[in-house]
């Protein structure tokens, strides 16, 4: 069985058909033949902003480029520190704007922002997927994003956080994700929690995502 793994920083294995996300400005970006990527300009990685854009500008068009991101905003002190609220917003609506141009989902990095990224959805209009990489919260919040049309993806938080299992259990099933981020474990770990929590097995999960893939994901 293969996996759908939307969210990963190292090259897919086997058993998966993921989606490599590549950081620019941080890592080295090459477009495999044949590989999905999401390409984006990340909040934490900001250091040469405009030619960071005309590289992301350069690569966005291309058909192995599914999707826009990691992208978004992160309001923890330490990063407002180095990169202000304002200078986030600009580059992510930049990134926003390029997606809607090229009609490619958009993979969303959010660290104490969801009442501003809300605000900020609405003021476009839905023709994209955005999609919270890495959901980690609770059923609260899971309810608001879902309510205003967003994708949750769910990785190794659901291994852990009690909150996060409940969150799962509340969001209607095409609108659910899963992902192994940054972290060096199996994406069958995440599956077969996420069917354990939802009382259906893996199989049947995993053709849910399916869908949800070839709904939004346009290969
Ligand atoms: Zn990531």
């Amino acid at each position: 069985m293969n996996y759908i793994n939307i969210h990963k920083h190292s090259p897919c294995i086997s058993n998966e058909i993921c989606i490599q996300d590549l950081i620019i400005g941080k890592d080295k970006i090459q477009i495999l033949p044949n590989k999905h990527y999401s390409v984006g300009i990340h909040p934490w990685f900001i250091n040469n902003i405009e030619q960071q854009k005309q590289d992301l500008v350069e690569v966005s068009h291309k058909k192995n480029v599914i999707a826009i991101g990691e992208t978004g905003l992160d309001f923890q002190k330490d990063i407002l520190l180095h990169t202000p609220v304002n200078l986030q917003l600009d580059l992510f609506k930049f990134q926003i704007e390029l997606a809607y141009k090229h009609q490619k989902p958009l993979i969303i990095h959010c660290v104490k922002c969801f009442d501003e990224l809300i605000k900020l959805k609405k003021q476009y209009k839905d023709s994209i997927p955005w999609i919270i990489h890495g959901f980690s919260k609770n059923s609260n919040i899971a309810n608001q994003l879902i309510k205003n049309d967003f994708y949750l993806s769910f990785g190794h938080h659901l291994l852990q956080s009690e909150k996060n299992k409940e969150a799962l259990i509340g969001v209607p099933k095409e609108k659910i994700f899963f992902e192994t981020d940054d972290k060096n474990l199996p994406i069958e770990k995440i599956y077969e929690e996420a069917a354990f929590l939802l009382k259906t097995s893996v199989k049947i999960l995993n053709n849910q995502i399916a869908e949800n893939y070839k709904s939004i994901f346009y290969i």
